[in-house]
């Protein structure tokens, strides 16, 4: 296993092609904007060190016979499907952000499963090759990211009826050594933190677009591949240096997003995992975004349990902790909170094994999580908004805090009960703000909504997996009904 440093060493020797802000940037790694993403990343590798997490953080792998990170591992019971979501709860909790690792995990295990099925029924060496480049990522502790959703241009048109053909990811090119690649993949979480990328197709493709049923690993920061970094709301606050770190309310850690573009993007044929085999490409995005589901199902719980404490010390602060209607709110919040994690452990709990030996969530459990938490965060956030009063938008800024005037007025005016500073007060309602409409609402609030499939996918498969004929005929049988 890495150590965190050890990670960002090697993110040092990568060589991204990013922009943003309309400037090419040259170190990812301690830009303000780009470096609370990788805090995130990093503590994901540090956490495995720690003793106290041992259980939760860290696995056997049956690949390396060694000791992994449970961020590469290959899910081999539901027992290991339920600690997942408990990982993920926890890294929410240290973090209260999305810190970006998991969309490998989910990915792996469904690449590492969907190739079996593959090789097994078509004679093709996919699995063979997924295998062998991941034992060294679970060996060598690489970042691995994931790259599922195209740009999509018109969405009533398919793939290859697009007018720019770009506009999903496909092969332009197959060559005696590899295949040349072209499109783009959008909401990239984490991107220039990662060492690798594996990228697969975004939904089911048809037969006649061939071109378009693609899956390939690739190094993160090979000569083809353009980034362009994601702006989130507030995101300047991080360049306006330390006196404002008040001011960006969770200034170690946050997400990151960016769009990545393939430019004629080489890859040599040992990374390929897909190459046409368009019945495949439904089952793979289908498997990824059902794992993903459940994954919500934990770290949304974790980075919701830092917004409920956020908005209990705000009502200390304020001196309304005993209200009757402060403390309902709270329990209304914990309930909702609850019932996200629930549903992540109960579709690992109601797991089962998969033909390569890996385990795959209940279907229909994991994307009743997701639904949910297209929903409960937006409640927590209302009540926690609520709770914390319109402050949370009118306060005036850090560095008119540390003005020996202005600041002077702060104090004196934000005060709340005894004992409690203006200046904690102000840390704890910038906190909130950052959660609810500062950077920190990208990971809690929309990405609740889109990321791992919006809610409508989640339909699609809830009408496919809640079998409502069964329901039928148990109340024709109850009721004596006979046709
Ligand atoms: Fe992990 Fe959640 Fe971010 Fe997905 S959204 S990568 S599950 S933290
Ligand atoms: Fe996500």
């Amino acid at each position: 296993m890495k150590t965190g440093a050890q990670y960002e060493e090697t993110l040092r020797e990568m060589n991204f092609k990013l922009y943003m802000f309309g400037e090419e940037i040259k170190n990812t790694v301690d830009h303000p904007i780009i470096r609370p993403s990788l805090n995130a990343t990093k503590l994901c590798y540090d956490m495995a060190f720690d003793p106290e997490y041992e259980d939760l953080m860290t696995a056997v792998s049956p690949l390396t016979g060694g000791k992994i990170n449970r961020f590469t591992h290959l899910v081999a019971s539901t027992e290991d499907l339920i600690k997942k979501v408990k990982m993920q709860r926890l890294m929410g909790q240290k973090t209260s952000c999305c810190y970006q690792r998991c969309g490998m995990l989910d990915a792996c295990n469904a690449v590492y499963s969907i190739t079996y099925e593959m090789d097994q029924a078509m004679g093709t060496e996919y699995h063979k090759r997924f295998k062998k480049f991941y034992t060294r990522v679970q060996a060598e502790d690489i970042y691995l990211q994931l790259g599922v959703t195209d740009p999509k241009g018109d969405r009533s048109l398919a793939q290859n009826k697009q007018a720019d053909p770009d506009l999903y990811t496909h092969i332009v090119e197959r060559r005696a050594d590899g295949i040349i690649v072209r499109g783009a993949k959008c909401h990239m979480t984490g991107a220039t933190n990662s060492n690798w990328l594996l990228v697969m197709p975004t939904s089911a493709v048809k037969p006649d677009a061939r071109d378009y049923a693609i899956a390939f690993v690739t190094p993160s920061d090979a000569e083809g591949i353009v980034y362009v970094y994601g702006r989130q709301s507030c995101d300047t606050r991080k360049t306006e240096g330390p006196d404002s770190a008040i001011d960006c309310g969770n200034p170690t850690y946050g997400g990151q997003e960016s769009l990545m573009v393939f430019d004629n993007l080489f890859v040599p044929w040992e990374y390929v995992l897909m190459d046409g085999e368009t019945e495949w490409a439904g089952p793979m995005v289908e498997r990824f975004a059902t794992y993903h589901r459940q994954s919500y199902g934990g770290c949304k719980a974790g980075v919701g349990d830092c917004v409920i404490g956020a908005a209990a010390l705000i009502a200390e602060y304020n001196g309304v902790a005993n209200k009757s209607h402060i403390k309902d709110k709270l329990v209304e919040m914990t309930h909702l909170n609850e019932v996200l994690y629930q549903g992540g452990i109960a579709a690992g709990a109601e797991g089962y094994e998969l033909p390569a030996g890996t385990y795959m969530v209940d279907m229909l459990l994991a994307n009743c999580t997701k639904l949910n938490v297209t929903r409960f965060p937006y409640e927590i956030c209302r009540m926690a908004e609520e709770i914390a009063g319109g402050v949370l938008v009118t306060l005036p800024s850090s560095k008119d805090l540390a003005h020996p005037v202005a600041g002077e007025w702060m104090k004196e005016m934000f005060q709340g009960v005894s004992g409690a500073s203006a200046e904690d007060r102000i840390r704890c309602l910038r906190f909130l703000e950052c959660m609810l409409y500062g950077t920190g609402s990208t990971g809690y609030r929309c990405e609740s909504m889109h990321g791992a499939g919006s809610p409508q996918a989640q339909k699609i498969q809830i009408t496919r997996y809640g079998n409502i004929d069964k329901k039928k005929d148990l109340v024709k049988r109850l009721a004596g009904i006979e046709n």
